[in-house]
């Protein structure tokens, strides 16, 4: 039996910190490429991670790939680690592989695989929506960041093609003049039904200091109208939104605790960890692997390739660092917050000013996006979409 809140854990694994493209909102541009760090992680480190988690109780092991590119090591790299999650799943414990990509290296093999291997794999795509977007980020010739879109947007036409189950995440520019409308039926026409937003970084910290972020509260309200209208006219082909599905979650959980990971009720680091390409484990989401200054050795907890789960777990740093997660989601300003009942005291690396594990005050942009989105749910406009999920 796992010794964490439920019997599932999720680590998300750095296959490679190498990338074929240049995303300028990447939050992970800064990250050390250090000589001292594989550039690929090691099948070695792979199987160590599943026999640890095995061993430690755990009935189900959730592998979240995120790169880099993930899938730069290759089709063999993880056909073998999908090999490997089929050999050690069995009745009492199954591995589950969910792969994030920008989708530019599917070929083939990658197709076959999603069809051989979806009983341990599963695809979501980070996905620009519109060429004039994609140009303005990648800094490369025009002519280059058109093939390669075009090759995104066939690939995606196959993947819904060959009904692949899989999703997008949309990173949403405040700078550009989007048109929800718009966006949401271009999705839609392509046959994506899976859809997630992520406010490009840049812009969270918006929302401590003007109102530019309400832009984005009001595209969000857009979407969840567009999701409505259409699932109420399309009940065996409903689109999903993930932001629409946590404020749900939020509503119909008794507990308030079925929610993102910055609102679950338990501390983050009680149910996922990152693994970094050397083994290094992170007590927290990948975020902050290798890119948090002065502050990252607080958050290494140990290293798989040496230490058991069980040893990381109840090890001194895990145990500090969840003390430090606790205190700061704890903190007096939340407790009385009106909306700590969704928020639980929310991530306790964001909500600091410049995500320094530190006391926040009224000028967090994250506490600021969190209280106008979690407005969303008593927000009688937005109320429509409740049914509709
Ligand atoms: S550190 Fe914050 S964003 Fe990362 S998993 Fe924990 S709560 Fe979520
Ligand atoms: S909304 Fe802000 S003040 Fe309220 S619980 Fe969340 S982080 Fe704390």
């Amino acid at each position: 039996m796992g010794f964490s809140t439920g019997n599932t854990f999720c680590v998300i694994m750095k296959s490679t910190f190498d990338c074929n493209l240049n995303c300028s909102y990447c939050y992970q541009k800064g990250v050390s490429k250090g000589s001292s760090y594989p550039r690929m992680m090691p099948l070695l480190i792979i199987k160590k991670t599943i026999e640890k988690f095995r061993d430690a109780g755990y009935k189900r092991l959730e592998l979240q790939w995120i790169g880099g590119e993930t899938t730069l090591p290759g089709i063999k790299y993880f056909r073998d680690i999908f090999d490997l999650s089929r050999m050690y799943s069995d009745n009492s414990f199954q591995v589950f592989n969910r792969v994030q990509s920008n989708c530019t290296l599917l070929n083939e093999s990658w197709f076959s695989a999603l069809s051989d291997f979806s009983d341990v794999f599963d695809l979501s795509i980070s996905y620009d929506v519109y060429l004039d977007y994609f140009e303005t980020i990648q800094e490369m010739p025009e002519k280059k960041s058109r093939l390669i879109f075009n090759k995104i947007e066939n690939n995606i036409d196959r993947l819904v093609e060959d009904a692949v189950d899989f999703g997008v995440l949309v990173t949403v520019d405040l700078e550009r003049n989007i048109s929800p409308r718009e966006m949401f039926d271009k999705l839609i026409q392509k046959g994506i039904r899976k859809i997630a937003f992520q406010l490009n970084y840049s812009h969270v910290f918006d929302f401590g200091i003007s109102s530019k972020g309400d832009l984005y509260i009001d595209f969000l309200k857009e979407m969840f109208k567009f999701q409505y209208e259409h699932n109420l006219r399309n009940v065996k082909d409903k689109v999903y939104i993930r932001e629409s599905l946590y404020l749900q979650r939020y509503i119909q959980s008794n507990e308030y605790s079925a929610s993102s990971c910055h609102n679950h009720a338990s501390l983050c680091n009680s149910y996922m960890w990152s693994i970094d390409t050397n083994g290094d484990v992170y007590g927290t989401c990948d975020s902050f692997v290798r890119n948090f200054d002065d502050k990252v050795e607080s958050i290494i907890i140990g290293n798989i390739a040496v230490e058991s789960v069980e040893g990381i777990m109840f090890g001194e740093k895990h145990q500090r660092l969840q003390e430090v997660f606790f205190n700061l989601r704890n903190e007096s300003k939340c407790l009385k917050c009106s909306f700590y009942k969704f928020c639980n005291g929310g991530c306790p690396v964001y909500k600091s000013e410049n995500n320094s594990l530190e006391t926040f005050n009224d000028k967090s942009g994250y506490c600021n996006y969190m209280r106008k989105y979690f407005s969303l749910i008593e927000n009688e406009d937005v109320n429509f979409f409740h049914s509709a999920i």
